[in-house]
């Protein structure tokens, strides 16, 4: 097996199984180091048994490599690529099926691991028609939020992009960050021109519920919003973590966990506000509520879902991914979907990308 795309192949899935990040980078790393010094080299190093002595390989890295290197697929590599496999119920499997797009994703543009032609070439191979780039907004400088001409070079990027990957398409997006009044951290003239806006709260998420309601209402009646991203902030228990990552939700991420030895406590508290209030805004304005595939989001919980659901409003089951194998986890977005039995029309990602777009530049009519 070739060193580099096993080492490739490992980072991939780390990113799968939400490993901390420096794990999946080290993997990185070591694929620059070892395209750099060339197979030759590399090959002697094995056989002197001193590749721990090249930078950035280190135990895990330099065994996969002289396995590779042997002819075999790594035992990390076969060990990690069953362990992290992304399990799909038969109920959820034909949601999965129909979704033709992922509307919420970043690149190393701003908190991503990836270069956007990475996550748009494992976009596509996981049969995407489409996918949605939204980094984050200026504000939000602890992930490298893009400003006004970072924006617009990224945009000039996508279409050239485009031109190469025809007729797969990137749309071109952002996740912008609703500020603590309800404005929207880009400039209009932007938001205007971008293909689809996903709003998210990031910061004050524990301001008083009167406040919130009004902020994120605001936010939704912008015509530039088209889907309202991870709509409580929450950030569940690892027990939760565990058992989505595992396929065991089917029951119901939010139902009581039976194993009380892992630990129960939410790692953040979901924001209060008015659902009420909020889900009709989203209803009224034709805006879509994100179901935010992330093994440690799994917004919005049960019961708010299904208040979206009786208010009408559309769906959209978006990843969220920071790194190319985390686009697989629009399975758990599925799981979530078919528990609800949601009808596949209105998820707006089951549609194709002309009328995705027009969907969104029909706002704010509704
Ligand atoms: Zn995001």
């Amino acid at each position: 097996m070739d060193p580099e795309a096993a080492l490739l192949r490992v980072a991939y899935l780390l990113d799968r199984t939400l490993a901390p990040s420096q794990k999946a980078l080290a993997f990185a790393k070591a694929t620059e180091t070892v395209r750099s010094i060339g197979p030759a080299a590399l090959a002697a190093k094995a056989a002197d048994g001193t590749l721990l002595e090249l930078p950035g390989i280190g135990k895990s890295t330099g065994s996969v490599i002289a396995e590779a290197l042997a002819g075999k697929v790594p035992h990390y590599l076969r060990t990690l690529e069953e362990a992290s496999e992304v399990p799909i119920s038969d109920a959820a499997a034909p949601y999965r099926a129909a979704l033709k797009g992922d509307c919420h994703l970043h690149s190393e543009w701003s908190d991503g691991g990836a270069p956007i032609e990475v996550m748009a070439a494992t976009a596509q191979a996981l049969g995407h028609q489409y996918m949605v780039l939204t980094d984050h907004s200026p504000r939000l400088t602890i992930a490298h939020g893009l400003n006004r001409d970072r924006l617009l070079d990224q945009m000039a990027v996508i279409e050239n992009l485009n031109e190469e990957l025809a007729p797969f398409r990137i749309l071109t997006g952002m996740e912008v960050d609703i500020l603590e009044h309800g404005d929207l951290d880009m400039d209009e003239d932007l938001l205007d021109r971008l293909d689809i806006v996903v709003a998210s709260v990031h910061s004050k998420l524990k301001m008083p519920a009167e406040e919130m309601t009004r902020r994120m209402v605001l936010a939704i009646a912008s015509p530039h919003t088209d889907i309202v991203g991870h709509i409580t902030g929450r950030k569940v228990s690892s027990a939760q973590v565990t058992r989505v990552l595992d396929g065991l939700d089917q029951a119901g991420p939010d139902a009581p966990l039976e194993d009380p030895d892992r630990d129960a406590s939410p790692k953040r508290a979901q924001s209060a506000f008015d659902a009420e209030l909020v889900f009709a805004a989203c209803a009224r304005f034709d805006k879509a509520v994100e179901i935010n595939c992330r093994p440690e989001r799994q917004d919005p919980p049960d019961d708010l879902l299904e208040l979206a659901l009786e208010w009408g409003c559309k769906i959209s089951i978006d990843t969220d991914a920071h790194a190319p194998g985390q686009l697989e986890w629009q399975a758990f977005g599925c799981e979530k979907a078919a528990r609800h039995d949601i009808e596949l029309d209105r998820i707006v990602n089951t549609w194709d990308a002309d009328t995705l777009l027009e969907w969104a530049s029909s706002h704010p009519t509704g």
